[in-house]
């Protein structure tokens, strides 16, 4: 061995050097259908407003560690209960970072519990974390099995169940009752977090229900609103328990750039809803489209991308990636075969993608 080899060996956590991270392909020259992104960019004028904004930027010294003005903006415009704070996370990556590092313990061995399919970050975070992670398989037609979750939650007591709420990879709102079932379940000893992703999208919403239910956490992001790039993510919950997340985040985890760009982004979100709302609408006739070709299944969707049944996903990928579209394989996902996820788009690159589909399908590639 070498002498780095041999010092990895001694040093890295066996389960990380097995792990396959986190993999983002370079899109370069690509359409990217694979991450949810909202194609459209903010107006000329106010990306010219917001640079001016950012000329004022104060970049040598820290940030304001406790973003009074971004979370009293958030609060108040997202919904956010009165008597409720938020924690701001970069990315809402980092606030399921955050709770998963917050309820691992060296005492004895914490789990966390999802459906799945799930978004890999739950239990990707979970592991990383050396918490146990279980998945309950959806049923057959992707609804919560609820009697399955309930007889998990009895047999593992997990600290933490994630409920994605439109879920991802598949698009579809579970049940808001079984949802409450499931959050009830848990109640002294365990936390929900309902992750809102895409509410922008689908405007279905647990934050109005967390005074009902102290162990929930409502988390949501500004990145598929169309914000991926500055990484904002927020969640509350019942103050006290904010509080022990809160011990748990990094100081200055939110940069300025990102503050101020949020800011401005939320004094302009009458834009930023004309934008999912036009998704939505591109995401109802790419779904008739899509339904209308033989060999496909399209699953509803709440979200402003498609789960979408096809005979080959490898295949079909492969044809994709020929012509430059990026989308997702879900080939190997539990509960059902060959599907791929593609995020709505623009009409130019949704008409793009179905084209470059249907000649994977028809073989003309
Ligand atoms: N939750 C879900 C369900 C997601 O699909 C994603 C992004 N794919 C995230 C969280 C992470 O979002 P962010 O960009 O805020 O880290």
């Amino acid at each position: 061995m070498s002498s780095i080899d041999t010092l990895i060996a001694n040093t890295i956590r066996p389960d990380v050097q097995q792990l396959a991270g986190y993999h983002v392909p370079d899109a370069s020259g690509y359409i990217k259908l694979d991450a949810m992104e909202n194609p459209y960019e903010l107006p000329y004028e106010l990306r010219e407003e917001l640079g001016r904004r950012l000329a004022d930027a104060v970049i040598n010294r820290y940030p304001v560690p406790s973003y009074t003005t971004l979370k009293q903006k958030v609060c108040a415009r997202l919904g956010v209960p009165a008597g409720y704070d938020v924690i701001l996370g970069n990315g809402s990556d980092e606030l399921i970072s955050i709770m998963v590092t917050a309820c691992a313990r060296k005492d004895r061995r914490a789990t966390v519990l999802a459906p799945i399919p799930a978004f890999v970050m739950f239990s990707m975070s979970a592991r990383l974390a050396g918490m146990d992670f279980v998945g309950v398989p959806l049923r057959p037609d992707l609804s919560l099995d609820k009697e399955a979750m309930l007889a998990a939650i009895a047999e593992h007591k997990p600290a933490l169940v994630f409920l994605a709420y439109p879920n991802n990879p598949t698009g579809n709102l579970f049940n808001a009752d079984d949802m409450a079932e499931i959050i009830r379940a848990m109640k002294d000893t365990g936390i929900a977090v309902v992750d809102e992703a895409y509410h922008p999208f689908a405007k279905t919403t647990f934050m109005d229900r967390l005074p009902e239910f102290g162990n929930l956490v409502v988390m949501r992001t500004l990145s598929k609103l169309g914000l991926a790039g500055i990484r904002l993510g927020y969640m509350s919950a019942d103050p006290a328990l904010l509080a022990q997340f809160d011990k748990v985040r990094p100081p200055y985890n939110v940069n300025v750039l990102t503050q101020i760009a949020a800011e401005f982004a939320l004094d302009h979100m009458d834009v930023l809803d004309r934008q999912a709302e036009l998704l939505n609408a591109a995401r109802d006739e790419l779904a008739a489209e899509l339904a209308s070709l033989p060999g496909v299944e399209v699953f509803p969707s709440a979200a402003n991308f498609l789960m979408v049944q096809v005979p080959d996903a490898d295949q079909v990928c492969a044809n994709m990636l020929a012509k430059k579209v990026l989308i997702k394989n879900l080939v190997k996902m539990p509960v059902l075969a060959n599907c791929i996820r593609v995020t709505v788009s623009t009409p130019e690159e949704n008409s793009e993608f179905l084209n470059a589909l249907k000649a994977s399908l028809g073989g003309t590639t």
